[in-house]
């Protein structure tokens, strides 16, 4: 932590914002008592507050910042894309050159089966989108009682309504009388939090077969789609065993069910490969895309539609009633392309899956030694550390849930790394630039919390 450079008066934007700013996924009230913190710049990985303090930016924003942050590069391509065509829509039978270039670009980069995309601002945006689509899909398939949307307890979708409801939060779902008819939840493949007596190779079998369970209940003739995310990560970095996306995949594929892989975060090399999918080996037929997109530069999304769902509405015509005013915005598919090119040219999805990703893995893998965590995982640049008041007893959680994860954050801020608790893990997704040194430098500092928390447990009798 540097000095306070006092650039920023940081208590009246603190009041300011207490004044006007209504947060998301925050208890606004809480918020204003305490003081907000106020980020003020950003260089590569480090993010600087507006007291001078640096942080080393280990969540990537919130997981998107895949090629750091200040790319003067994404900066040039935007200003130059504003001052030509500021903005146009896509609706009306137009288009314009960078959201074809985009296009272009994404079907060259994903899957072979993945020709079309269609644009939104958000990953929220995209899953409403899904929704309507895969509804639409199996109308035109002449199969109209295809309408469930199976999802799992846990994941994570966004927070519209359909980003909600197929989501398996349940706080959210309380908040809005959710989900909304026509969605069913199966457990999602905990093996560290639920997996019980099974090895975890059983667990994920069991798991994926959850699904088959909930197809034979429902009845093959009413299920349209099964959502999930490659790896959970809002849901805490839920790492699947080998075992469950093979089996997901065949169980989708035999029962003519729409596999939807939402690589909001796992998309754009967070595992070591351009899509999370390819990582686990699986061919979803749409896949819900946004941050990485643009390392969140600037907001853009989409989905991802393989060529079995997109001919359907070309062959049979009609317009599909959907879209966004900003689907598809020039400066941001301008941001998407110049932050894609960066990916390409600085091999970033490589690096992740031969260079930094391994060196990360090992050091914060070693974590796991640490008395106060459970189990340290990581795949690519994705990771987790689960908080335990008995190491070897994955039956014991802390109790309440989630306050000595928020005590473990705060500590971490204070150690100069953003890290992000959910529930008792501790949450890792750090740009893809990261260098060793800064690898050496999150370890380390993620080290320092752990034992700074677990002093601080000690001092007050909950450990
Ligand atoms: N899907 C997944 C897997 C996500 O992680 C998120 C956001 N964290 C979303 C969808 C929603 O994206 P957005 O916040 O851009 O609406």
């Amino acid at each position: 932590m540097t000095g306070a450079s006092n650039l920023y008066p940081t208590a009246d934007l603190r009041a300011r914002d207490a004044a006007h700013h209504f947060h998301p996924f925050t208890d606004t009230g809480a918020l204003n008592r305490e003081g907000v913190r106020v980020i003020t710049s950003a260089e590569g990985v480090w993010l600087t507050d507006s007291d001078g303090n640096r942080y080393l930016d280990g969540m990537a924003g919130l997981w998107c910042c895949q090629v750091g942050h200040g790319r003067g590069e994404i900066v040039d391509a935007v200003e130059k894309q504003m001052r030509e065509l500021d903005y146009y829509n896509t609706f009306f039978k137009t288009s314009h050159p960078p959201v074809i270039a985009l296009s272009e670009r994404l079907a060259q980069l994903s899957p072979p089966q993945f020709n079309r995309v269609f644009f939104t601002s958000s990953g929220s945006e995209a899953n409403d989108t899904v929704f309507r689509m895969v509804r639409t899909y199996w109308d035109l398939m002449g199969k109209p009682e295809k309408k469930t949307i199976i999802g799992r307890w846990n994941g994570y979708h966004g927070s519209t309504l359909a980003g909600t409801s197929l989501g398996g939060m349940t706080g959210m779902h309380a908040q809005g009388d959710l989900p909304v008819p026509g969605v069913h939840h199966i457990p999602q493949p905990y093996w560290f939090g639920e997996g019980g007596e099974m090895s975890p190779d059983e667990f994920g079998l069991w798991a994926a077969r959850e699904l088959e369970r909930a197809i034979d209940v429902l009845g093959e003739g009413k299920v349209a789609a099964f959502i999930a995310e490659p790896i959970q990560g809002a849901g805490g970095v839920i790492i699947p065993p080998d075992s469950y996306w093979p089996e997901v995949a065949r169980i989708c594929r035999d029962r003519d069910i729409l596999l939807v892989a939402d690589e909001v975060i796992c998309g754009f090399g967070r595992l070591g490969s351009w899509f999370g999918s390819q990582h686990y080996g699986i061919e979803p037929d749409l896949m819900p895309i946004a941050k990485g997109l643009s390392s969140g530069y600037l907001p853009i999304g989409g989905v991802m539609i393989a060529d079995r769902v997109a001919e359907a509405f070309i062959d049979k015509g009609g317009e599909f009633y959907h879209g966004y005013t900003y689907s598809g915005h020039p400066a941001c598919c301008a941001a998407a392309l110049a932050n894609l090119d960066i990916m390409v040219r600085e091999r970033l999805v490589e690096r992740v899956a031969d260079d930094i990703g391994p060196y990360l893995q090992q050091r914060w893998k070693a974590l796991g030694d640490h008395p106060l965590v459970g189990e340290a995982r990581m795949v690519g640049l994705v990771g987790a550390l689960e908080l335990v008041p008995a190491k070897g007893d994955r039956s014991r959680k802390f109790a309440p849930v989630g306050e000595v994860g928020t005590l473990c954050r705060d500590i971490s801020f204070g150690n100069g790394l953003v890290m992000r608790a959910v529930r008792d893990s501790m949450i890792i997704s750090p740009p893809l630039v990261l260098t060793h040194e800064e690898a050496d430098e999150l370890v380390a500092r993620a080290a320092r919390t752990l034992d700074e928390t677990y002093a601080a447990l000690k001092k007050d009798g909950r450990l």
